[in-house]
Formats: C-alpha cells, sequence, structure tokens
C-alpha cells in the first residue's frame, strides 16, 4: 500500500476543525491537529457566559470533538514553520513533518496602542476573559443596588461582539438584584454601530435596544484611566467597568515571517483563489486569511470545507474550482432571548430571530464536531450557571 498523505492542520478553531472532520477517518490521509488548548472555546457564546448561562456552552473538550475520529490530537503550539522543508517546530520542541499544511491561527485582541487600555478594560476573547467579566457585573450589580445613582458600564466597540454584550448586561443585573438598574452605553468611533452589516440592519438592532441601552456614534476613544474613557473632541466619560470589543487583528505570526507570508494592512495572510500562499503545500484560512467576509464563524468553516475538498481532489489527480465565498447570516442579540437576524432577504427581530440565532449556531457547532456533543453543549446555554445565591435583598 502506499504511504499516507500526511496533513498537518495547526489551530483548533473553526476552520481548522473543519477541515480535521472532512479528511478524518479516511485510508490515503493522516490528519494531526496541533492546538495548545485542552477545549475548543465557542466564541459566539462568550457574551451569554459572562452574562450568567453556564460556561459548558462555551468550553468543548477536543476528545468529545475527535471521539469519533481516527485524528491525532497534538496539544503543543507552534513556534514556527519551514516552508521549503515541510515542517513545523513546536514549542515542546519536537517537530513534525508533513506533505501538505493548513494554518488557521485565528486572530488577536488589538488595542491600537490606546494608552491604558489594555490595562483598564476587559475583553471578551477568551472563556477566561468571559469568567472575569461576569465576576466584575456580578460584584458591581451587588454593591451598586444600594446606591442611588445606577452602576455605568461602558462598551467600547459597535460591532456584534459589542451590541450582543451589551445588551445582555441589563437582563444579567436583573438576575443578580431583581431589577435592571443599570447604565449602559455602547460608543463607537464609525458614524453608525454595525458598520459591516446594512444600513437598515443597524436601524432595527437601534430600535430593537430601544432605550435600555445609549449608543453614542462618532466617538473616538484615545485614551483609558481608571474609571475614566477619554474621547477625542468630547467629554470624557466616567465608568464603573469598561469592555473593549473595538478591535482584532490576525494572529501576529504572519506579520512576523514577511519573508514567508506577504500581509494585509489587517495583519491577514494573503491567499490566491485556492486559499493558498505563495507555498503551493499550505493553505491559510480563517481570521488568519485576507478572504472576503473572513473574521465569521461561517467564513472559517466555509474556508475548512474548500481546503478539505481541494486536498481530497488533488488526492484524485482532479482539479479543483477555485474558492468562493458566500455572505454569512449575521444574527446579533439584542438582548436576553432577542435577536436581530438574516433570515434571507428578511431581517427577523426579537423571538423570531432569537430562534434563528439559536439554528446558526447550532449549525456552526454541528460542521465541525459529532451531532451529539453539538448538541448537549449547544443546549446547555439554556441553562443559568449555579452562582445566583441571593446574596442581595431589598432593605
Ligand atoms: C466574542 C466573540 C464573539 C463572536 N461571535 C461570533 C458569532 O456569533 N458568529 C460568528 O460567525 N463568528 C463569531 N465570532 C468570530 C469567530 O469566533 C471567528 O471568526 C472564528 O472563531 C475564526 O475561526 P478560526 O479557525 O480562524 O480561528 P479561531 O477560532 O480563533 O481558532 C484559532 C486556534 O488556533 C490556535 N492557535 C493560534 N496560534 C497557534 C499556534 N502557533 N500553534 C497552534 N495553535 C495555535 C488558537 O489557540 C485557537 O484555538 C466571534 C468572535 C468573538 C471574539
Amino acid at each position: 500500500m502506499s504511504r499516507k498523505h500526511k496533513h498537518i492542520i495547526v489551530g483548533g478553531g473553526f476552520g481548522g476543525l473543519r477541515v480535521a472532520r472532512l479528511l478524518a477517518n479516511r485510508d490515503d490521509v493522516d490528519v494531526i491537529i496541533v492546538n495548545p488548548q485542552a477545549n475548543f472555546e465557542y466564541h459566539g457564546s462568550l457574551y451569554r457566559s459572562a452574562n450568567g448561562t453556564s460556561p459548558l456552552e462555551t468550553v468543548i473538550p477536543y476528545r468529545e470533538i475527535f471521539a469519533d475520529t481516527n485524528i491525532e490530537y497534538r496539544q503543543d503550539f507552534m513556534i514556527d514553520i519551514d516552508l521549503k522543508a515541510k515542517r513545523i517546530k513546536l514549542l515542546s520542541g519536537n517537530s513534525l513533518d508533513y506533505d501538505t499544511v493548513t494554518l488557521a491561527l485565528g486572530y488577536e485582541p488589538e488595542y491600537f496602542g490606546i494608552p491604558g487600555m489594555r490595562e483598564f478594560s476587559k475583553t471578551l476573547y477568551s472563556l477566561a476573559d468571559a469568567l472575569e467579566l461576569r465576576r466584575s457585573l456580578k460584584y458591581l450589580a451587588e454593591i451598586s443596588f444600594h446606591k442611588s445613582t445606577p452602576a455605568r458600564v461602558i462598551v467600547a466597540g459597535g460591532g456584534p461582539t459589542g451590541i450582543e454584550v451589551a445588551a445582555a448586561i441589563p437582563y444579567f443585573f436583573e438576575l443578580i438584584t431583581g431589577d435592571r438598574r443599570v447604565e449602559v452605553t455602547v460608543i463607537e468611533a464609525q458614524q453608525r454601530i454595525l458598520g459591516a452589516l446594512t444600513e437598515e440592519f443597524s436601524r432595527t438592532v437601534e430600535k430593537s435596544l430601544g432605550s435600555a441601552i445609549s449608543i453614542r456614534c462618532g466617538q473616538k476613544v484615545i485614551r483609558a484611566t481608571k474609571q475614566m474613557l477619554h474621547i477625542a473632541d468630547g467629554p470624557s466619560m466616567p465608568f464603573d467597568i469598561v469592555v473593549w470589543t473595538a478591535g482584532s487583528s490576525a494572529n501576529s505570526y504572519f506579520r512576523q515571517r514577511p519573508d514567508l507570508f506577504e500581509v494585509d494592512r489587517k495583519g491577514r495572510a494573503i491567499v490566491d483563489q485556492h486559499l493558498q500562499p505563495t507555498d503551493k503545500a499550505a493553505y491559510v484560512i480563517g481570521d488568519s486569511a485576507a478572504v472576503q467576509y473572513s473574521g465569521t464563524a461561517h467564513a472559517a468553516i466555509e474556508m475548512g470545507g474548500y481546503v478539505a475538498h481541494k486536498i481530497s481532489n488533488d488526492l484524485a489527480g482532479k482539479e479543483s474550482s477555485v474558492f468562493e465565498p458566500t455572505e454569512p447570516a449575521y444574527a446579533v442579540p439584542t438582548d436576553h432571548v432577542s435577536a436581530v437576524a438574516m433570515d434571507g432577504p428578511k431581517l427577523l427581530a426579537g423571538g423570531q430571530g432569537w430562534e434563528l440565532r439559536r439554528k446558526l449556531d447550532l449549525e456552526a457547532l454541528t460542521l465541525i464536531m459529532p451531532e451529539a456533543a453539538a448538541r448537549s453543549h449547544w443546549l446547555s446555554g439554556e441553562s443559568l450557571a449555579n452562582m445566583f445565591s441571593p446574596t442581595v435583598k431589598r432593605i
């Protein structure tokens, strides 16, 4: 029997897992996936873990994800790649040779050098961040309950993450104290929230948020201090908690190796229509690839599917068509169980939007893991974390 093709996937997020799932259990391909954590974290539910729902929805062990496959999982970190030798070097000191490799390294938070922002803000890029935000919000709800002025939470960044996290905060305060008394403000540098989506989408979201959340657009943050956000050409804004959701950039590895990868201004690797950089044994996919719609799970999954298909075709000696991205169906939560969601050309709001959002979450998870694992973790998002001892009582 001829030697098996060895495909290495670096990064166990949506993109990497989709490639792995589609190439698993074949007689002619060995798949190895390298990723530093023991668990996959579903970022779409982080805002909910931050606001009281069970973290089981967010954290899915890789052993459950690969239970029905022959994939080899290496819990390790790639420190470098030698494209000529077709070899990756790992933090453990080991190295692995490959025939082809997928780099699906994802993204990193970006603070744009704004002084004080990293030190004084909370963010939402991991479960650890979500639990830290939840701890801080819970404490704030408890101590502000007996004060005459409401607590002030500012969310910097009016993209989907900023809106969903802001929209869930009044509900979380209600869980803790029995009322929604909290001032939540979203500030956005552009002239409208959700600038990457249509104007109609932004307007519908603003309408759905109603008076629960204040929105201030055209406000550029220039500095953060312990309890004050400084705005260019505007009054400073005091806060109790500020959450930074206004920036992310591609994994910095690509910027660190300009000799191997050309990058765009967001640091994303430039790839051709087959999702390949100049080296033709490598693929770059997901948030790290300079491809239309990258930055969404939908795009990462779609790119992963393409790469698996292209490798299969190559092994069978068949030509592949070029990668053609499709537009994601955006769904942005606007309260605990309501959302604005794209249903084809239509926008659904409220409970109907929320149902669609939940459906999209489940669909994305079932494309990267066994259906039973996807469903059980998804369902745990219906339950609250075990954290609501009645610590706050009305006097
Ligand atoms: C708060 C938040 C909410 C979001 N909500 C949604 C949503 O509702 N819908 C949606 O479509 N998208 C959402 N996104 C975006 C979505 O999560 C990303 O687009 C998607 O995860 C990108 O997938 P990826 O495979 O490119 O990278 P990631 O999912 O980021 O995975 C990258 C993986 O690579 C690993 N890695 C990095 N460097 C190395 C290395 N050197 N060696 C080995 N492993 C490495 C990382 O540890 C990580 O596990 C959200 C993002 C955030 C932050």
